[in-house]
């Protein structure tokens, strides 16, 4: 199928696209990577009377530190995210999430922004950012708000967006030497849409794990943490006996709904399975050796 008919801008400035989000409301499409979007154009799922291309804007591209953030465009692409230095320095668990991100073509247009405003709860970056403590950064004409990845994903493919708003970047705290965060996922083939997936970060402190994160892909409507498990391995030192309370925990507290090819009962048999990679790994691990030794 071929998209319908529709006007095209491509401002160079920021104020502009702003604008024309005021003026133009629902009639008005984002345009960024258009991995996603223009598919749903094809196939008239949607069917706006104006693309606003944010190609030309310099201001959502780029990944910089600010004080003590991790400043990810809107703009930026998968591509940009997984070869960044900063990236991997600061947020290693970007690092390790972006391959399993599509195939390279999608991973060069795609966007970091686009991925975010989309809210697919198979995606990898809201859950990411979820684990991560990030914050959207977003912006209209009269204001710029910035939203907790908790608050932003309200639902399947809906946001904390409002119509006149778009996403300039997102904002994550740079990561402490300490922090461990690990990325597991299951697909039915490389480069598909997860399955199931786990984006988990923990603060290991004198033996004990401190501020623990388990954010889920595939499990829900929208990218969601399991704030039971994680209490189950709060404050206490990492162990087998350990590792097993909080899968146990895990299966009375996740309920994923079944998918086209998923029984709900193997999600969950799935998120079980990574979430013990996870901390197995954080258990065999130099970096938390002290903790397996003292538990
Ligand atoms: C075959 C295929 C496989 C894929 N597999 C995966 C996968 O495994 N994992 C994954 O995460 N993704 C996957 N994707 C999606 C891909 O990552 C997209 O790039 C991403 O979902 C959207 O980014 P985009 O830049 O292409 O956004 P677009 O398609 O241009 O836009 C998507 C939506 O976001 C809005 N939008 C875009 N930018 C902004 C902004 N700055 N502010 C506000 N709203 C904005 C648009 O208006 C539109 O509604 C796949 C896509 C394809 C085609």
């Amino acid at each position: 199928m071929k998209s319908p008919s529709f006007s095209y801008v491509r401002p160079t400035q920021l104020s502009e696209v702003m604008s024309l989000l005021q003026n133009h409301g629902d009639n008005a499409r984002l345009l960024a990577g258009g991995q996603t979007l223009l598919t749903t154009l094809n196939m008239r799922l949607s069917e706006p009377g104006l693309l606003i291309d944010l190609q030309s804007l310099q201001e959502l591209k780029g990944i910089t530190t600010v004080h003590n953030m991790l400043r990810i465009g809107a703009m930026a692409t998968h591509a940009e995210v997984a070869q960044s230095a900063l990236v991997s320095q600061h947020a290693p668990l970007l690092s390790d999430a972006a391959p399993y991100i599509a195939h390279q073509a999608i991973r060069n247009l795609g966007t970091f922004g686009g991925s975010i405003a989309y809210g697919d709860p198979a995606a990898e970056w809201p859950a990411c950012l979820l684990a991560l403590d990030g914050v959207v950064v977003v912006a209209s004409s009269n204001s710029t708000r910035r939203i907790a990845a908790a608050d932003f994903f309200t639902g399947l493919y809906s946001t904390a967006l409002e119509q006149d708003e778009l996403i300039v970047a997102c904002e994550i705290p740079i990561a402490s030497a300490q922090l461990w965060t690990s990325f597991h996922e299951l697909s039915r083939r490389h480069g598909d849409y997860a399955v199931m997936g786990l984006a988990a970060a923990a603060l290991p402190q004198q033996h004990e794990l401190q501020q623990v994160r388990l954010a889920w892909i595939g499990a829900g409507d929208n990218p969601l943490r399991t704030f039971a498990t994680e209490q189950v391995l709060e404050g206490q030192s990492l162990s087998e006996p350990l590792i097993a309370q909080a899968v146990a925990c895990l299966k009375t507290e996740l309920n994923p709904r079944a998918d086209m090819t998923h029984s709900a009962a193997a999600k969950l048999h799935m998120a079980s399975v990574l979430l013990q990679r996870a901390l197995k790994g954080l258990l065999a691990g130099a970096s938390i050796s002290h903790i397996a030794r003292n538990s």
